[in-house]
C-alpha cells in the first residue's frame, strides 16, 4: 500500500513503565510470546483451556470448534452457560457482592452507586418482569434507552433469559429505529421517556411510537419504559408498561436459563462509516470469553481497579467493556450520561478525579475535540485536575493519530500511563490487536501486535502474504471465539462481506488496510481498503496525511479522501477542521498553502493535497466516525446518493461542498 512506514517514521518509543510491568497479568514480552506459542502449537486446546479456566459452564462443552461449515464457524457448541450468572452470580460466590459494580453519574451530576447484589437483584426482577410479558429464550428485544443503570439492566436481563437483544443508540432517528426494529423482529421496545444531554431532555418514547407507526412492526407487542426524566410521554392501553411497575413485586430471584454456547447474545448494527449499517450476531460463550480476557490482558484489570469507558451502550464498545467485560471480571466501573463537554470540556477530567479512575478508555474523537477545547479555555486543560489516580489509558474507534496519541498520553497520563490503541470491529466482538500494557514497548500511532490466538496478516488483492514493510489488506487467518456469526438473517451477506471467494473463502477480511514495521512487526491501520489513495502509482493510506496534517500546530483534525484526476489517476483532496474558526476568502487560501507546503515536507511532495477544504466539523457517523465515503462524493463535486442513517451532522455537508 503504502511505501511510507508510519513506525519507522515515528522515532518515540515508550517502554512499558517498570512498575507497571513486574505488577502485568501478562509480564514482559516474553509471557506474550509464550501465549502466542501457545495458541500456535494447539490452537483448539489454547482456546479450551482458557474457555474452561475463565467461564462458568451448566454443561462443559465437549467440542470445542466446529469448522463444518465454514465460514460459519461454532464453537464450544453443546457447552450450556448463560452469560448474566457469569457476570452476577459468579461475583456474588467470590464474596464480592458488597462490591460497587457501577458508579453512575448522570449528566447534572448525581452520583448512583449500585453493588453486586444491588445490580444482581434489580437483573433478576426485570427479567422476572419480562418474562410475565412473555418475552423468552431466542426473541429479539430492540433497548433504545439512554445511559443509564437500567440500561445495563436490560441488557443484562435479556441475557439471563436467553432472549437476543439489539441496542440502537438513543441519538438515531425514528427511521433508523423502524429498520431495526423490522430487521430483527422484535417483540419489544425498551426506552425511556426522555434523556438528557448537555441539560437538555430529548424525547425517546415519542420516537418509539413514531417508529412504531411508520408500519411493519406487528410483532412488537410491548414497550416498557424507563422513567428517567418524568416529562410527558403517551401510553398506549395494553401495549406499554412502565419499568417500574414491571419490576414492582417480581421476585429478586431469577433461575438463569441455560444457552449453547453459540446463542445468538446480541445483534448490533456496525457504525456505518463505509455503508449500509449489517447486523452483526454474536454469540454467547465465545464471545464473553473474549470479553473477559481482554479485560484481563489488554487492560491489565485488578480488584482495585476503577474503569471508565467512555462508550455508548448502543456501540459494541459499550457491550463488551461497559455491560459485560467489567462485570464478567467483577470490577468496579463507572458508567456516564450525557456528553464530554457539558457542563463544560473538563468534564472527563472532572470525573477522573472525583471517582479517582484509574483505566481510562476513550475515542480519537473525543481526545481531539478536547484538545481543541483545552487550546481554547486554559480553565478546562486537563492540568487543572488531579488525573493521579489513572494508571493505563485506551483509545478506540479510529486510528489515533501520533499527535493525538502524545497529548493523550502527556496531558492526561502524565507520561506515566501506558495507551492502549486498540484496534478492532464491531465484527470481532472485542480487541484484536493492542500493546499488551505491561509488555509492548509503545508506539504513537500503532496498534502494535495482535493479541495471543489472534492470527492477523496483511496479504495483497489476491490474498498472498506480504513481507513486513509493505501495506496491504488486512485479514485473519483463523476464526476465533468472539467473532460475529453472521449478518441476521443474511448468511449470504456475511459470507460475501467477510468470507470472499478471491481470499478463498475461509481468511477474515476487516476492511481495512495495514502496514508492518519491517524490524518490530507492529501493526499500523493506514485506513478502510476503500479509502487508499492511489496518486501517479504510488499508493498511500489517508491516514499518515491527516496525521502529518493534524501534526500542524493549527489543525485539530482533518480527513483526506481521493477525487479522479485525469493526469495523476488521483488526486488528494483534504478537508480541514482548525482549532481557530474557519477561514474564509484569502485567510482560506493562505492557510491552505501553507498547510500542502506542511505535508509536502512531513511526507513528502507525492502526498502534498491538491485540494483543501476548511469546515467546522467533518461529516461524522453517530459514533464519532469521520465518513470518508461522504467526503469522496463531496470531493467529485456529485450529489449525495448514499445512506446516511447514522450520520450525526448532515448540516455540515453544505459547507464542505464547496471548493475554495
Ligand atoms: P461500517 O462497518 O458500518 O462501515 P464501522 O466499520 O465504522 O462501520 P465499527 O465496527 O464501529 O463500524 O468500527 C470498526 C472500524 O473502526 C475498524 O474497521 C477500523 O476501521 C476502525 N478502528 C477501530 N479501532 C481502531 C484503531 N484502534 N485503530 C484504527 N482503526 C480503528
Ligand atoms: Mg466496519
Amino acid at each position: 500500500m503504502s511505501d511510507l512506514d508510519p513506525v519507522k517514521a515515528e522515532s518515540r518509543i515508550f517502554p512499558p513503565p517498570a512498575a507497571f510491568a513486574a505488577d502485568a497479568t501478562i509480564s514482559g514480552m516474553d509471557a506474550y510470546y509464550a501465549l502466542c506459542a501457545e495458541a500456535e502449537q494447539d490452537y483448539e486446546g489454547f482456546w479450551a483451556r482458557l474457555a474452561r479456566e475463565n467461564l462458568h459452564w451448566y454443561k462443559p462443552f465437549s467440542t470445542t470448534l466446529d469448522e463444518t461449515q465454514a465460514p460459519l464457524y461454532k464453537w464450544f457448541e453443546d457447552g450450556l452457560l448463560n452469560v448474566s450468572y457469569n457476570c452476577l452470580d459468579v461475583n456474588l460466590q467470590k464474596g464480592l457482592g458488597d462490591k460497587v459494580a457501577l458508579v453512575f453519574e448522570a449528566d447534572g451530576g448525581e452520583v448512583t452507586k449500585v453493588s453486586y447484589t444491588e445490580l444482581h437483584q434489580k437483573v433478576c426482577q426485570f427479567a422476572n418482569g419480562l418474562k410475565s410479558l412473555g418475552v423468552g429464550k431466542g426473541d429479539r428485544v430492540v433497548i433504545y434507552m439512554p445511559m443509564s443503570v437500567e440500561g445495563v439492566v436490560a441488557m443484562q436481563a435479556c441475557a439471563r433469559i436467553g432472549a437476543t437483544h439489539s441496542v440502537v443508540f438513543g441519538g438515531f432517528s425514528a427511521k433508523s429505529l423502524q429498520e431495526r426494529i423490522v430487521d430483527v423482529g422484535a417483540v419489544m421496545v425498551i426506552t425511556a421517556d426522555q434523556q438528557v444531554r448537555g441539560g437538555k431532555h430529548l424525547p425517546l418514547k415519542a420516537i418509539v411510537d413514531e417508529a412504531l407507526a411508520l408500519g411493519d412492526c406487528q410483532k412488537v407487542r410491548n414497550v416498557v419504559v424507563y422513567q428517567r426524566t418524568g416529562g410527558e410521554v403517551t401510553m398506549a392501553g395494553g401495549r406499554d408498561r412502565w419499568m417500574h411497575d414491571l419490576v414492582a413485586g417480581q421476585s429478586a430471584v431469577c433461575e438463569p436459563e441455560w444457552v449453547s454456547a453459540e446463542h445468538p447474545l446480541f445483534i448490533l448494527y456496525t457504525s456505518g462509516s463505509t455503508g449500509k449499517p449489517k447486523g452483526v450476531q454474536h454469540s454467547s460463550g465465545g464471545y464473553l470469553l473474549w470479553a473477559m480476557l481482554t479485560m484481563k490482558w489488554t487492560f491489565d484489570i485488578k480488584p482495585n481497579d476503577v474503569f471508565w469507558c467512555t462508550a455508548d451502550i448502543g456501540w459494541v464498545t459499550g457491550h463488551t467493556y461497559i455491560t459485560y467485560g467489567p462485570l464478567a471480571v467483577g470490577a468496579t466501573e463507572i458508567v456516564f450520561e450525557g456528553i464530554p463537554t457539558y457542563p463544560n470540556a473538563g468534564r472527563f477530567w472532572d470525573m477522573i478525579q472525583k471517582h479517582k479512575a484509574t483505566i481510562f478508555y476513550t475515542a480519537p474523537t473525543a481526545i481531539r475535540s478536547l484538545i481543541k477545547a483545552a487550546d481554547g479555555d486554559a480553565t478546562i486543560h486537563p492540568n487543572k485536575y488531579d488525573l493521579s489516580s489513572l494508571r493505563l489509558l485506551g483509545s478506540v474507534g479510529e486510528p489515533i493519530n501520533p499527535e493525538a496519541w502524545m497529548w493523550y498520553y502527556k496531558n492526561i497520563g502524565g507520561e506515566k500511563c501506558p495507551v492502549v490503541d486498540t484496534f478492532w470491529q464491531t465484527e470481532t466482538g472485542g480487541h484484536m490487536m493492542t500493546p499488551l500494557p505491561g509488555a509492548t514497548p509503545l508506539v504513537p500511532g500503532s496498534c502494535t501486535l495482535a493479541l495471543p490466538g489472534i492470527m492477523a496478516a496483511i496479504v495483497d488483492e489476491t490474498g498472498h502474504d506480504l513481507p513486513n514493510g509493505q501495506g496491504g489488506i488486512l485479514v485473519v487467518k483463523r476464526p476465533w471465539p468472539s467473532m460475529i456469526r453472521t449478518i441476521w438473517g443474511d448468511d449470504e451477506r456475511f459470507k460475501k462481506s467477510y468470507f470472499p471467494e478471491e481470499f478463498g473463502g475461509k481468511v477474515y477480511l476487516a476492511g481495512d488496510g495495514a502496514i508492518r514495521n519491517k524490524d518490530t512487526g507492529y501493526f499500523t491501520i493506514t485506513g478502510r481498503i476503500d479509502d487508499v489513495l492511489n496518486v501517479s502509482g504510488h499508493r498511500m493510506g489517508t491516514m499518515e496525511i491527516e496525521s502529518a496534517l493534524v501534526a500542524h500546530p493549527m489543525v485539530a483534525e482533518a480527513a483526506v479522501v481521493g477525487k479522479p484526476d485525469e493526469t495523476t489517476g488521483e488526486s488528494i483532496c483534504a478537508f480541514v477542521v482548525l482549532k481557530r474558526s474557519r477561514p474564509t476568502g484569502d485567510e482560506a487560501k493562505q492557510i491552505a498553502t501553507e498547510l500542502r507546503n506542511w505535508v509536502a515536507k512531513e511526507i513528502g511532495p507525492i502526498a502534498k493535497p491538491k485540494e483543501i477544504r476548511f469546515g467546522d466539523n467533518l461529516p461524522k457517523t453517530r459514533s464519532g466516525k469521520i465518513m470518508r465515503r461522504l467526503l469522496r462524493v463531496l470531493a467529485k463535486g456529485e450529489e449525495i446518493t448514499q445512506d446516511i442513517s447514522t450520520l450525526e451532522n448532515p448540516a455540515i455537508l453544505e459547507q464542505l461542498k464547496q471548493a475554495l
